[in-house]
């Protein structure tokens, strides 16, 4: 696959070096890999990152996730998952969760759902004097390869 994520590597270099980071070798392979690969586990992100050491990349990732660069999708199993944080791809998607094996599955909702989310959810926050930036929801339930697995 032909990347061209140099607009990304822009706003990530951008990010960290207003917080004194440096956006090293390493960290640009994990971005790479990770505009790759959609939300992955370690294990997997190190197949798409050719030549990083697990306890690297785990150190790099947690760096990245403090600046905002990743974020961690932490649900109950025994491995973390990461995406690039929607603020930089720009794009606004939710996850659907298996609660069985955890795998996470980027989809996206018609844009008037969106909007109609959007309100209801501004709706419920005028109560509370709160205001509303965005939304995180995971739809939660059983994946294609788990309900095989059950009928097995
Ligand atoms: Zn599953
Ligand atoms: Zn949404």
């Amino acid at each position: 696959m032909n990347l061209d994520n140099s607009g990304l590597h822009q706003l990530v270099a951008t990010k960290l070096d207003e917080a004194g980071q440096m956006y090293t070798q390493k960290r640009q392979k994990l971005v790479d890999a990770l505009s790759q690969a959609g939300p992955c586990t370690l294990p997997e992100l190190l197949e798409f990152s050719d030549g990083i050491a697990q306890s690297s990349a785990y150190r790099n990732l947690t760096v990245l996730e403090e600046m905002g660069v990743v974020r961690r999708l932490v649900h109950h199993g025994e491995y973390g998952r990461w995406e690039l944080s929607e603020e930089l791809t720009g794009h606004h998607h939710h996850h659907l969760v298996c609660h069985s094996c955890d795998v996470v599955i980027d989809v996206e909702l018609p844009t008037h759902i969106e909007h109609l989310m959007d309100e209801a959810f501004e709706k419920a926050a005028i109560g509370s004097k709160f205001t509303v930036d965005r939304h995180n929801i995971d739809i939660v339930g059983t994946c294609a390869n788990c309900q095989e697995t059950a009928q097995a």
